[in-house]
């Protein structure tokens, strides 16, 4: 998603401003001068993330900014290592909203005859907290789509990178393309808390 959506959903944006550190107000789901205030430092501290660690293609750029700040700190670091190391690695997706993420959950379910792509609803995957991306490789400009090419980056990447976990180490559902930032607690439900309070979470 991009930054203009995750901005149309309030509550949702209000939530990631607050456990960011940045909006003190109550999540109120409605936009008002403290609000535009929390999203303009939010954009600042972002714009100096990138003049710190260097921008990348437009489609990574638009996903890296709904990252949480010490998030995006660890994608531009992942990017430019792997990009440095000759491979062309670009962010598809990064946050979600919770509508965005049960959209995704009714794909390949009741009556939808697409592909499933999701086990989580909306507050159940990292991506709805700013903390994960996934990526994808590509080749002469192509898409690769095998397996074993995002497994044979992971290891360089997971040994450079404290803080970063990769989902292909998942053991029911391992998630080649999918990295993250470590939070400060356990369980995805115990992030969502603290989510939804605006407290830290990462
Ligand atoms: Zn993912």
């Amino acid at each position: 998603m991009s930054y203009q959506l995750l901005k149309q959903d309030i509550l949702f944006y209000q939530r990631f401003l607050k456990a960011n550190g940045f909006y003190t107000a109550r999540l109120d789901g409605s936009w008002g001068p403290k609000t535009d205030a929390a999203d303009s430092i939010f954009v600042q501290r972002s714009e100096t993330i990138l003049r710190q660690l260097g921008s990348f293609d437009a489609r990574s750029e638009s996903n890296l900014i709904t990252l949480a700040p010490k998030v995006q700190v660890l994608a531009r670091k992942f990017v430019k290592l792997l990009q440095d190391a000759g491979n062309d690695v670009r962010i598809l997706s990064g946050t979600r909203t919770y509508a965005e993420q049960d959209a995704l959950y009714r794909k390949g379910r009741h009556g939808n005859t697409e592909q499933k792509v999701t086990n989580a609803r909306g507050g159940q995957s990292n991506h709805n907290f700013g903390l994960a991306w996934d990526i994808g490789l590509f080749e002469n400009g192509r898409y690769i789509a095998a397996d074993k090419k995002y497994k044979s980056l992971a290891p360089q990447a997971l040994s450079a990178l404290p803080n970063l976990e990769w989902g292909g180490s998942w053991v029911t559902f391992p998630d080649f393309p999918h990295y993250q930032h470590t939070a400060l607690v356990n369980s995805v439900a115990d992030v969502r808390s603290l989510f939804e309070d605006g407290k830290g979470y990462v």
